[in-house]
């Protein structure tokens, strides 16, 4: 199906923007599946053979998946073994190599983790599982629920579990998710009663809050509790509508239900004054003009140019203006909403200096808006730290050139040995170049800002 005596078109795209020369045998044959060639062999195929082809691709990607969990697992075991010649303690060995795998595949450093467990646990405990991937009779989610479902087990129960279950060739065929997870816990319970209560202990452990934007300027607050607890607060809120609504409120029992719990949980009886600093960021011609430049509050996202207005008009006198470095006033318990000059041609946050190593708060707060979100490729995660690209104690300036947002994890993995990090001139947005013990160069440019 793949032939590999063709005559391959030169690739058009690609050349020149990533890392590695894109001429190996691999990357050729991978630019072919989507050249004109491969398109015009799809259009002409028949029905059957178009199925047979996505039979293939889906196999092929399993046993993709399965080579990465090699990879990753022979990376690990490369670093910690240097790691250990270098005689770095064991609890420090292998130091930066889920955000150097999340890098490479393209994914948050959170995710590399998850990605870096998981390739471990197929590669030294799950034997049965990665040959069922290699082989393509399991995708690569399916396996994710062979490890996540086997987590709470000893390594030879986890081997047990992972023979019966991805050993038995016959039994995967057919298997859907929910038949999967119900066999796999089946035999869990019957070999370890105990991996219930350790399971259940470990859930609890990862209980936490979340919010998300939602369509609509609306936002999800999810959170994951204890099922007693999260009973209690539905049914606290519940409670609370059905008597008001006895009293006479008009609002519908959900409209209640969600009042009430940022009452609660703010402390204030009005929805709209909610007691938080909001940062806006807008252009003068949306605010002034009536532009349609979409804003960007932070924490939230792109905003529609006339939510962004009405925010402004609702919270009247409070709106606050900066400029470079001014300070603003002390916060109220009201809606403030801050707005950040952007130049006029580049779109570029107008930038700030300071001469000490602390970062002043304005300063701090231009950053965020900046950059949004943690400046590591692919994280997303919120800003925790405002770092010294270039750090202090080399000369490096406190100015917002060379300061980046990170999340507590990047500063983190930022500090291990091997990394680097610098400026790049980019007269248009702020770059910062990225470099792994590995010799592997990413760059992270800031976000564009409302206007560009
Ligand atoms: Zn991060």
């Amino acid at each position: 199906m793949f032939e590999s005596n063709r005559d391959y078109p030169p690739p058009v795209d690609g050349a020149g923007c990533g890392n590695e020369p894109s001429s190996s045998p691999v990357t050729t044959w991978i630019a072919d599946l989507s050249s004109g060639r491969a398109l015009q062999e799809i259009a002409a195929d028949t029905d059957a053979g178009l199925i047979n082809r996505l039979r293939v691709l889906e196999e092929l990607k399993a046993a993709a998946a399965a080579a990465q969990v090699r990879v990753a697992a022979a990376f690990d075991a490369s670093v910690r073994a240097k790691d250990a010649r270098s005689g770095i303690p064991e609890e420090h060995q292998g130091r930066g190599v889920a955000a150097q795998i999340a890098l490479a595949r393209r994914e948050s450093p959170a995710r590399g983790g998850r990605i870096l467990g998981f390739s471990k646990a197929l590669a030294h405990e799950m034997p049965c599982t990665l040959r069922a991937l290699s082989e393509g009779r399991l995708n690569e989610w399916r396996a994710t629920l062979l490890v996540r479902e086997t987590a709470c087990l000893s390594v030879s129960d986890r081997r047990l579990v992972d023979r019966e279950v991805a050993g038995d060739v016959a039994g995967l065929e057919g298997l859907g998710d929910g038949r999967l997870i119900g066999r796999i816990r089946k035999l869990t319970y019957r070999i370890d009663q105990e991996a219930l209560v350790r399971r259940a202990a470990k859930a609890q452990a990862d209980r936490y809050v979340s919010c998300r934007p939602a369509p609509d300027t609306m936002t999800y607050l999810t959170g994951l509790l204890p099922v007693a607890q999260g009973v209690a607060v539905f049914a606290a809120l519940s409670r609370e509508a059905d008597s008001l609504r006895a009293r006479g409120d008009e609002r519908g029992r959900g409209q209640i239900m969600a009042d009430t719990l940022v009452e609660r949980i703010t402390g204030l009886t009005q929805a709209d004054r909610v007691p938080m600093e909001v940062q806006l960021v807008m252009t003068d011609r949306t605010l002034l003009a009536g532009a349609e430049d979409p804003a960007y509050l932070q924490g939230y996202g792109v905003v529609p140019a006339m939510w962004a207005r009405d925010a402004v008009r609702k919270a009247g006198h409070k709106e606050r203006t900066e400029r470079t470095g001014r300070r603003g006033a002390p916060s109220a318990p009201d809606l403030w909403l801050r707005r950040l000059y952007t130049a006029p041609t580049s779109g570029e946050l107008i930038g700030m200096d300071s001469k000490a190593r602390f970062v002043p708060e304005a300063l701090s707060r231009f950053i965020s808006t900046r950059d949004e979100t943690c400046r590591t490729p692919w994280c997303n995660a919120p800003i925790r730290h405002r770092d010294h690209i270039r750090p202090h104690h080399l000369g490096g300036r406190t100015s917002s050139d060379n300061l980046q947002g990170l999340c507590e994890a990047c500063n983190h993995a930022k500090e291990a040995a091997g990394w680097r990090a610098e400026g790049i001139d980019n007269p248009d947005r702020h770059t910062v170049a990225i470099t792994t013990p590995t010799g592997h160069t990413y760059q992270s440019t800031a976000p564009p800002l409302p206007g560009t």
